[in-house]
């Protein structure tokens, strides 16, 4: 197969966004924007590293790569646009095969009205995706991570641990789950869920800071707390995990829902008389929300997150130690 062979059966033949003046053909890509403030970010997905064979096929890499892309512009509080692909291609790798990666990165990019607008295409040793996004804001609209103040709920959407347990379903032999169950826990890691609309729906929130949970909520956490310079304590039973998530260990459960990441949920703050706006996000977009803790005065270091268990208070480190308070 060759690269022009290739791009053109990749190129997409219609655009969806109105704003895109030339996709996939020339030098560059061109897009008219004028109103808005525009977000964009790179993320990177690398055989032997982030994947392999065996724990995704060729549609979830492409799904899960645009999913991580699409989930940052979830925490910024943006609307997706447009998106472009570098991909490493190694030999052994057949054009069925490419197809499908995307072809798992248009269904994910259809559901949003994205256009693929453009990319690049090299051969090499290891297949490695990257995709980079575009969206767009309101003006002065962003969701900074830096927005927390002392007394806010900090809250979460979805449940947390799920895609690590997905992962170490599709690496381990673990038969105490049922199938549907099974089954949830590794979709959850091959095809995480943006949450988009949810953080559409947050737009009359005068003040909201937002993260997205790619490495852990205590990190996660620990990222607004710095950014913001406040502390975050968050209560251990509000946390929300699967029913199903109490099939493992606890020291599995635990370590997965503070540390596992990859849940591509989001976590926030708000003020307190603002809760009802984000309870109605969550109902708008038909998923879960929970109040998870509280934001508190900085501590001698920036960036504190403590996790109350009981009556037992931790301080969860960003790594993904714990030590006692
Ligand atoms: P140039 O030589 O100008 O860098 P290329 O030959 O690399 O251009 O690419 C031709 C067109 O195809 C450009 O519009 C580019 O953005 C697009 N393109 C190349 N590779 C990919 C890819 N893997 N996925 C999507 N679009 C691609
Ligand atoms: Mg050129």
């Amino acid at each position: 197969m060759d690269e022009f062979s290739f791009i053109r059966s990749i190129a997409p033949k219609i655009h969806r966004q109105s704003g895109l003046i030339k996709g996939i053909g020339d030098d560059t890509a061109v897009f008219r924007q004028p109103y808005q403030d525009i977000v964009t970010a790179v993320d990177t997905f690398v055989e032997g590293v982030h994947f392999t064979r065996e724990t995704m096929d060729p549609y979830h890499i492409g799904y899960r790569v645009l999913a991580a892309n699409l989930s940052d512009i979830a925490a910024m509080g943006g609307t997706p646009a447009f998106y472009m692909i570098s991909i490493v291609i190694p030999k052994e790798w057949t054009e069925k095969a490419l197809k499908e990666i995307y072809k798992g990165m248009d269904d994910l990019a259809s559901e949003y009205h994205m256009d693929l607008i453009g990319g690049d295409t090299v051969s090499g040793k290891q297949l490695s995706v990257s995709v980079t996004i575009i969206g767009h804001v309101e003006q002065n609209k962003v969701r900074y991570r830096s927005s927390a103040r002392e007394n806010d709920i900090v809250f979460a959407t979805g449940t947390l641990g799920d895609a690590a347990a997905g992962l170490y379903l599709l690496t381990n032999q673990d038969t105490s789950l049922s199938q549907a169950n099974s089954d949830y826990f590794i979709k959850r890691h091959r095809m995480p869920s943006p949450r988009v609309a949810f953080s559409q729906a947050l737009q009359s929130a005068q003040r909201i800071a937002l993260n997205d949970i790619s490495d852990g909520i205590a990190n996660e956490a620990a990222e607004i707390a710095e950014a913001s310079n406040v502390s975050i304590h968050l209560y251990d039973e509000q946390l929300p995990v699967h029913q199903a998530l109490q099939t493992f260990t606890s020291e599995q459960q635990r370590k997965w829902k503070l540390f596992g990441g990859e849940d591509f949920e989001l976590i926030g703050t708000v003020p307190e008389q603002d809760w009802p706006i984000v309870t109605t996000a969550a109902e708008v977009a038909k998923i879960p929300v929970a109040k998870i803790g509280v934001v508190t005065k900085p501590a001698r270091k920036p960036g504190r997150v403590v996790l109350q268990e009981g009556n037992q208070k931790t301080i969860l480190d960003k790594a993904g130690y714990t030590h006692l308070k």
